[in-house]
């Protein structure tokens, strides 16, 4: 099969299908293509969150804006639930550590939390154990089901003339320097424009090109209750989270990647809850950074790390039956997502890396459409 479209998105998770719907919307021609019908990636594993108050400069601040209104309208655009809502964020500070030094960490944020105290922040999450915290920050937060979200922006594409195809690409298809479609294992697709939204495989689909992106990877593990009594008002996480440092660090060894070796640095958790509007709940989580993608994770391990930490902060989840998974999440060192031409190629773009994706994606793909499809117009 040979077919030829204005736009090609390779991966449907959540940055590739809005990208999609975005595109599609302007009245171009454009093919998803997903290698799993499943969704088996970080998207499914994802808390949710929209943290509208991570922006530390004012142009990431009124983008963040751009996506609280973007998610506001979201479920009436798509026609679908996407589950949105706001909530309390609560970010525990140790009963060790003093609120008042942690709460200068967040003064670099445009907007400040609120620093409650035990018994404030007991009242709005009774779940909390007030023994394991000297106070909490709280912060306005927004809250979605990812993978619903995702599964909408799709259906919705559909029904816009978009078309998904669920194959692997393989390889793309290159003449002088120019990017002119992609192989599966049995077809070619043809465009002048290709967009790779593939998550932590976009590293490696700019490999094949020659190309080495500062776009690298963590292994999260996390784990999902689908049936519980419990009742969990808020979000919460720690407010010494130690990933973004993680990611750092993990970036300045760049000639360690791509090589068969031992984690690069050891292991983080950065303890959290969340429920979903279905009762579902997400608790975790478990940081790795191994520099390839076939580390053997240990789940029960982690598993265990997990429950432990847990059992201080929000006692009644810590025994829940759930199930432990393990999924990679692509980042760029700096925090700032690749959007756009890489390097000299034509005809391939990147929309990846985003820290904060379920927030920011969003209206940067609104952007980064209208841009892309300017000269379509006629
Ligand atoms: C435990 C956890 C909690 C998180 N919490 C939050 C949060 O609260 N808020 C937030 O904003 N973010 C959060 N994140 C991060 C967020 O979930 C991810 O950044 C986001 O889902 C990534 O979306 P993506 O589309 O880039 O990648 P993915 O969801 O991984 O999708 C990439 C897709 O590309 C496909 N693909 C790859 N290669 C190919 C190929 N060659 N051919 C065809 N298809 C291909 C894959 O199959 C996959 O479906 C969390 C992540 C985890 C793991």
């Amino acid at each position: 099969m040979m077919e030829n479209y204005d736009f090609i998105v390779i991966g449907g998770g959540f940055t590739g299908a809005v990208l999609a719907y975005e595109l599609i919307k302007t009245g171009v021609t454009v093919l998803l293509l997903e290698k799993d019908p499943n969704l088996d990636n970080a998207t499914r594993y994802s808390y949710g969150g929209l943290a509208y108050w991570l922006a530390t400069s004012e142009t990431s601040h009124e983008t963040a804006k751009k996506g609280r209104e973007y998610h506001r309208n979201l479920s009436q655009e798509l026609d679908a639930d996407t589950e949105f809502r706001e909530v309390n964020l609560l970010l525990t500070i140790d009963k060790n550590c003093d609120s008042n030094i942690i709460l200068n960490n967040y003064q670099y944020f445009i907007t400040k939390p609120d620093l409650l105290t035990v018994k404030e922040a007991c009242e709005l999450e009774p779940l909390l154990n007030p023994d394991a915290i000297s106070g909490v920050l709280r912060y306005n937060h927004g809250h979605i089901n990812p993978l619903k979200t995702t599964q909408a922006f799709q259906q919705a594409f559909l029904r816009l003339g978009g078309k998904i195809y669920y194959e692997d690409v393989r390889e793309l298809i290159t003449a002088n320097n120019t990017i002119q479609g992609v192989k599966t294992q049995e077809n070619s697709y043809f465009s002048a424009h290709t967009i790779v939204c593939a998550g932590w495989l976009t590293r490696k689909i700019f490999q094949q090109l020659g190309v080495n992106l500062k776009l690298y990877y963590t292994y999260e593990q996390v784990i999902t209750v689908t049936q519980s009594n419990i009742n969990l008002q808020t979000q919460v996480m720690a407010a010494a989270s130690q990933r973004l440092i993680l990611e750092q660090e993990a970036g300045k060894l760049e000639s360690q990647w791509d090589k068969m070796g031992n984690e690069l640095l050891p292991r983080i958790i950065d303890t959290g809850a969340i429920q979903f509007k279905n009762g579902h709940l997400c608790l975790g989580q478990v940081t790795q950074i191994f520099p390839n993608s076939q580390a053997k994770i240990d789940l029960k391990g982690s598993e265990k790390i997990i429950r432990q930490s847990i059992a201080k902060i929000l006692p009644s989840l810590a025994n829940l039956i759930g199930t432990c998974h393990n999924c990679l999440v692509a980042f760029t060192p700096n925090s700032q997502p690749l959007i756009g031409k890489i390097g000299d190629l034509n005809g391939i773009y990147a929309f990846s890396g985003f820290t904060s994706t379920l927030l920011l994606a969003p209206p940067l793909a609104k952007e980064f459409a209208s841009f892309l499809t300017k000269n379509f117009e006629d």
